[in-house]
């Protein structure tokens, strides 16, 4: 025959979230220590939970229906068999109240206050994923096409890749154009994504740079080989041409936007310079071998017309 204790004992725990039994959260609860570190936005009485940043430094008193409508988590564990119900009683969570306090902005209609760190942005987000509320994340899914985050490209993509926001990382890969990847500064954050996510990039400039070295090794440019000048039949040779693809090639592993061959590119780098001032070797000739105008406006059409995005 079981002990009365046996039959009360699965009554006792019914969750792993560490919710204090009613009688000691009422404890707490009730001393001054709680109520000081109530925040002054969340500390309404009609609310009949309180929440708890970490190492309890702050608290914030909510109403469980709010919880119960915003977050698949809490809905979940509300749904859950208590001996005791879960009003009144604390729930210490692990995230810092600098997280809590915009999360819980967003899921009980209170004004919200600019978010201007990458850093924090990424911490609720991680809050609201782990939470189940997809009101904040929708929400800060807005912040990807403001300037915060647009100035930081392979951080926006990284977060676009990892909750699956399909139009803002193909924003934000067109961005990466712009970067050299290759710079210390970037290989936390790169070392950070998907691998799928990061073989999507690397594609992507691969694609734009063998492109563009396939454009500029047809018509209308020259081929690079020896060649008879059209003016006076001369053989002339072509060879500043091909340092020039060179340069440029590697010039788009660098920096895949290809915005810098324009310029400075073309007009500044002494193998553009070689180009424009070579001519037949001819002397009555001197025939310039390259339209300078005209090659530039090709190679800038065919850089216009390369894969932007992932
Ligand atoms: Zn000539």
């Amino acid at each position: 025959m079981q002990s009365p204790e046996t039959v009360h004992t699965p009554q006792v725990v019914v969750m792993e979230l560490p919710i204090l039994p009613r009688e000691n959260a009422m404890d707490v609860q009730e001393s001054a220590y709680t109520v000081d570190r109530l925040h002054t936005a969340f500390s309404s009485p009609a609310g009949d939970v309180t929440l708890s940043a970490r190492g309890g430094q702050t608290f914030f008193r909510v109403h469980s229906y709010t919880l119960k409508t915003t977050s698949g988590f809490f809905r979940t564990m509300y749904d859950l068999p208590q001996s005791n119900s879960p009003v009144d009683d604390i729930i210490y969570l692990d995230e810092g109240a600098e997280v809590l306090e915009p999360l819980l902005r967003m899921v009980c209609g209170l004004p919200l206050q600019e978010l201007t760190n990458c850093d924090l942005i990424e911490k609720i987000l991680f809050a609201a994923e782990k939470y189940d509320m997809p009101g904040p994340i929708s929400i800060l899914r807005l912040y990807a096409a403001t300037p915060l985050l647009l100035e930081q490209p392979l951080r926006l993509f990284s977060i676009a890749c990892r909750y699956g926001w399909e139009k803002e990382a193909k924003l934000a890969s067109r961005q990466n154009l712009e970067l050299d990847l290759f710079e210390p500064t970037h290989q936390d954050t790169l070392a950070q994504l998907p691998s799928k996510a990061l073989l999507d990039l690397m594609n992507l400039r691969h694609k734009r740079r063998e492109q563009l070295r396939q454009r500029l090794d047809n018509p209308p440019f020259v081929s690079g080989a020896t060649a008879n000048c059209i003016q006076c039949n001369t053989t002339v040779e072509y060879h500043t041409w091909r340092e020039l693809k060179y340069k440029m090639i590697l010039e788009m592993d660098r920096r895949p936007a290809g915005d810098t061959i324009l310029d400075p590119g073309l007009n500044e780098w002494p193998e553009a310079k070689a180009c424009w001032k070579a001519k037949c070797p001819k002397k009555d000739c001197s025939r310039l071998l390259y339209d300078k105008g005209e090659t530039l406006r090709v190679i800038k059409q065919c850089i216009g017309e390369l894969p932007s995005t992932v």
